[in-house]
């Protein structure tokens, strides 16, 4: 008998529970993935990135893996059916498209008899798993990590000695790769960048998290997205390497819970991916027009004059990937200093960033807007000098991304205005007044809580 694993958000062979059901129910084991337009934007960097984790998955099943383009509610029941399965296993998907396309596969299968099957999901503790004590959902993130870290925490699930993949099923081919293929991505890369962090930088973290110019974060965000590790295996390493660093761990298993806790709050709430969590400041009043597109253009394209904003937007553009803090700061930005609404700078992240997650991308934005749960208060308001000056304290990462301010030495970089030669290679004046925009922001949020 032959069962089907079709892959999403689990690209890995170790620590997965829903390869040891695969197994435990049937003799062979047929590896597929689905190549779904709706999700996959062919020719973005996003997508090289999955199709690099695609082939390393690939050679870990001795070239077995099965691939086909298609909308998974027609592929995975004619796969299914044409290598005989009566069971197809899945990590359960937890956000508002992955449920409705497992409801609607599920359905498909069973008309001919076939059941879809999820074991685990890609967090430590499922999403919906927790409510409080009148049996509600957490809306705040510190209760939800008490009752997060009273839960207990699983063993990673054994990686199999072997597995039996069923083998001369016809597959597409594995569509090219339009950039340089990502060389860390897969299984044992992620596992190798984890070890040596675990070993040695995470020793930092708690210190030097909110210094983009250390760059001592772990970067294990596009692991985790494409889940070539799971959670499980990384608290485990954590809770074994802890001894003598215990802040430094503890710090870093709290990032891993915000992750747990936004999954949750989609879980509940699958509108929230799109609209504001807080009814009450869905009134407020957002700029559009001429003026504010020419602004939102500068923004993408780190052009505002701010030099830390600049430096997080290209580094988004260049690499993919961007520094927690500077997300902060770049998203404030966008939302108070230019009054645009967050689903804008949302989108705009999701389509650059390598490890772009619906519910940890747009509820950070929302803690930053202020219309989330557990947000920030509305009257915080980043100044991007005093942050740039505050965690780029000597300027580094503002002159790595910014070119143009590479002649100014220091903590100069954060405020060209100042000095003679700010502007000499080109870079631009502030495209507005932060003070006056503080202002503004403020008294508009004022006026929508009224
Ligand atoms: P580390 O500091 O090493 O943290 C370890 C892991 O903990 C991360 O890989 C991530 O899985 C988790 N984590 C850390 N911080 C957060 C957080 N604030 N919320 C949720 N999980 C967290 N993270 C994403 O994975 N995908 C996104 O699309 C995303 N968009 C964001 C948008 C905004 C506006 C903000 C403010 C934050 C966003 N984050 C997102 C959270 C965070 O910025 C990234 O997870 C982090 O920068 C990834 O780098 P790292 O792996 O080196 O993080």
């Amino acid at each position: 008998t032959t069962s089907v694993l079709w892959f999403r958000r689990d690209l890995r062979l170790g620590d997965h529970p829903a390869l040891l059901a695969a197994i435990a129910g049937a003799d062979e084991v047929l590896p597929l993935f689905v190549l779904d337009p709706s999700l996959l934007h062919e020719g973005t960097p996003r997508a090289d990135r999955l199709l690099a984790s695609l082939a390393a998955l690939s050679a870990s099943t001795d070239g077995a893996l099965v691939l086909h383009r298609g909308d998974p509610r027609e592929v995975v029941p004619a796969v299914a059916a044409e290598v005989g399965a009566g069971e197809v296993h899945v990590s359960r998907e937890t956000t508002p498209y992955g449920r409705r396309r497992d409801e609607a596969v599920a359905a498909a299968l069973e008309g001919s008899g076939r059941r879809l099957v999820p074991t685990g999901t890609p967090y430590a503790v499922g999403p919906g798993r927790l409510l409080n004590q009148a049996g509600a959902p957490y809306k705040v993130f510190t209760p939800f990590a008490r009752a997060w870290r009273a839960h207990g925490r699983p063993a990673p699930a054994p990686t199999p000695d072997s597995v039996r993949w069923r083998r001369g099923v016809p597959s597409e081919a594995l569509p090219p790769t339009t950039g340089d293929p990502a060389t860390d991505a897969g299984e044992a890369a992620a596992l190798a960048r984890w070890t040596a962090y675990v070993q040695g930088g995470l020793t930092d973290y708690a210190t030097e998290r909110d210094r983009p110019d250390l760059d001592t974060t772990s970067r294990m965000s596009v692991a985790l997205k494409y889940g070539e590790i799971h959670p499980r295996t990384m608290l485990a390493d954590i809770a074994a390497h802890s001894a003598g660093r215990l802040r430094a761990t503890e710090t870093y298993v709290n990032e891993l819970v915000w992750r747990e806790f936004y999954a949750d709050v989609l879980w509940h709430h699958p509108e929230s991916a799109w609209h504001d969590l807080r009814p009450e400041l869905s009134r407020l009043p957002y700029d559009d027009g001429p003026e504010t597109e020419a602004r939102i253009d500068a923004w993408r394209e780190g052009r505002t004059g701010f030099p830390i904003v600049d430096a997080g937007m290209r580094q988004l553009l260049a690499e993919g990937w961007m520094h927690n803090r500077v997300r902060m700061i770049t998203a404030s930005f966008l939302t108070k200093d230019l009054h645009v609404w967050w689903p804008v700078g949302a989108r705009h992240f999701l389509a650059h960033l390598l490890d772009g997650d619906l519910a940890s991308n747009n509820h950070g934005w929302q803690w930053v807007a202020g219309t989330g749960t557990d947000a920030s208060p509305y009257f915080r308001v980043f100044n991007p000098v005093t942050q740039g000056r505050k965690f780029d304290p000597d300027g580094d990462y503002v002159r790595r991304w910014v070119p143009e301010l590479r002649h100014l030495p220091g903590a100069a970089a954060h405020e060209p205005w100042k000095h003679a030669k700010g502007h000499d290679a080109g870079y631009p004046a502030p495209i507005v007044d932060h003070d006056v925009e503080r202002r503004e922001a403020l008294a508009r949020y004022e006026t929508a809580r009224r």
